[in-house]
């Protein structure tokens, strides 16, 4: 995929970019490697300082920034305004909680009595230069949410974006050093995936964290495998959105479908499937399409669009197949369906609600990443859990229940990395974002995914 900015709205590529050669990416690392014997013993006190500063620049350019991620990748001005506005939060929160998640464990000394301690502890310490592999989907989002705990706890990071976000990447790098941290500390390589297997590969290069598909996921890691080193995946989901008897019908279809078409519906935690109790199935599915229907789709940097273009002409040809698949083998479109008329040459496509989905439909168990809704009927708990769990993914779980039992029981047993009850799924820097099954492994966010970059190290005093 060449690297370029090629606006979604309209299919204009407005600007190209060569790919680093290889002595430039071996200079990038061995900048990255001398980055971090300095940073790594810099203390929190004087990191924080620096994410601080780099927190108070993109909250002062946040509409430069949010007009290119719209450009680059098409999500809504006011998707980027927040997205941005988000970033903000979690690295100042990264900066003010990083000493406490990272500081030294004591066990009990009852507990270690038998080792011969005298004293005993363990000490995060970090691992070195972190290649982080990320997706266009929340371009500055999921950069942010790696590079602000791993410069926190001490480690150095080299960006390989998505191709197609490319002046997104070269911003983020800019802005890290505008704000002070160390030559080397934070470096992008704009770089095609094909490259990725060198860096890796790389013994100055000690562990790697991908945000994408699959199939991308799966090459990162078996590289990784191959050299032995820590990896953090996080791929895609299908995450369910059970509706149960007790739930405040409107307030659940109102939540789904921002839970559905959030960035344009390309969101590895949106949810997917809509799994509908009998007894308000009908009160809801009425509700969730007239709403569906009613979306502003349009151009992205006008206020009054709800959903923008697809970020490729490959993502919406990936979507229309799984829904002409589903229609084919008997699915009903309640909504959309097709492309959108009377807008420009942009890769729009309608909101669209899919109902009477089977299991032998490809959207039953791939992910739709766009705004294509599934509709299912259940008529208890035991098979919208069965249900829910049906898919290869483990990602995230929405459950709309009053009922403390059920509650109970979805917590118990959907598997997935969240259960998200009476609202939609949502990252936040305080809890553990990742997943289980095909969805990934690791956990990004919280002390959680501080801690996956770091060398939990024993120390022993006898
Ligand atoms: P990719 O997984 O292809 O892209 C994500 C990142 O991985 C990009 O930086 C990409 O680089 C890189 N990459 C791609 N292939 C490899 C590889 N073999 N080795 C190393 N790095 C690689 O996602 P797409 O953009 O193609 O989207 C395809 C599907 O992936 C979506 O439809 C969706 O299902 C899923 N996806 C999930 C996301 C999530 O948030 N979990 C985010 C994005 C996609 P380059 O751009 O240069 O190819």
């Amino acid at each position: 995929m060449a690297i370029a900015t090629v606006n979604p709205a309209t299919g204009e590529t407005l600007k190209t970019f060569d790919p680093l050669g290889d002595a430039e990416i071996d200079e990038r690392i061995e900048r990255a490697v001398r980055a971090f014997h300095t940073h790594r013993v810099t203390g929190f006190g004087g990191r924080a300082e620096l994410m601080n500063r780099a927190a108070d620049l993109l909250e002062a350019e946040q509409e430069d920034i949010a007009r290119t991620m719209t450009t680059e990748m098409g999500k809504t001005l006011a998707a980027s305004r927040a997205e941005a506005a988000k970033c903000v939060k979690a690295m100042r929160w990264y900066a003010r909680n990083a000493e406490a998640l990272l500081a030294d464990e004591e066990p009990a000394a009852a507990d270690i009595e038998d080792s011969g301690a005298v004293r005993a502890y363990v000490r995060y310490r970090p691992l070195g230069v972190v290649l982080a592999v990320m997706p266009w989907n929340f371009p500055l989002w999921q950069v942010i949410r790696f590079a602000a705990p791993a410069l926190m706890a001490g480690n150095t990071g080299l960006l390989k974006h998505a191709s197609n976000v490319p002046q997104t990447a070269l911003h983020l790098e800019d802005l890290f050093r505008r704000a002070g941290f160390p030559e080397g500390c934070f470096q992008t390589l704009l770089v095609g995936s094909g490259a990725v297997e060198g860096v890796l590969r790389d013994p100055r290069v000690s562990a790697a964290t991908l945000t994408g598909s699959e199939p991308a996921g799966r090459s990162v890691a078996s590289i990784a495998g191959d050299t032995v080193k820590k990896t953090v995946l996080e791929l895609g989901g299908s995450d369910p959105f059970i509706v149960m008897s007790s739930a405040g019908v409107p307030e659940a279809a109102r939540t789904a479908v921002t839970a559905r078409v959030q960035n344009n519906g390309q969101s590895c935690i949106a949810a997917k499937r809509f799994i509908v109790h009998t007894d308000v199935y009908d009160d809801f599915v009425n509700r969730f399409t007239a709403a569906m229907r009613d979306l502003t789709v349009g151009d992205p940097m006008d206020g009054a669009t709800d959903v923008g273009p697809l970020a490729s002409e490959s993502g919406r040809a990936g979507l229309e197949e799984l829904v002409e698949d589903a229609r084919a083998c008997g699915a009903t479109v309640l909504c959309g369906g097709r492309r959108p008329e009377g807008l420009p040459d942009g890769w729009f496509y309608e909101p669209t609600v899919l109902a009477d989905v089977t299991p032998e439909m490809r959207i039953h168990r791939e992910e739709a990443f766009g705004p294509v809704a599934s509709v299912y009927r259940v008529s208890g708990t035991e098979q919208a859990i069965q249900l829910a769990n049906d898919t290869p993914f483990g990602l995230s779980s929405n459950v709309w229940t009053r009922n403390p039992e059920e509650q109970r029981r979805f917590i118990r047993d959907l598997e997935a990395g969240s259960v998200y009850i009476n609202g939609m799924t949502a990252s936040h820097p305080a809890l553990p974002f990742g997943g289980v099954k095909r969805s990934g492994y690791g956990r990004e966010l919280s002390g959680h995914g501080i801690r996956e970059f770091c060398n939990p190290t024993t120390v022993w005093y006898g």
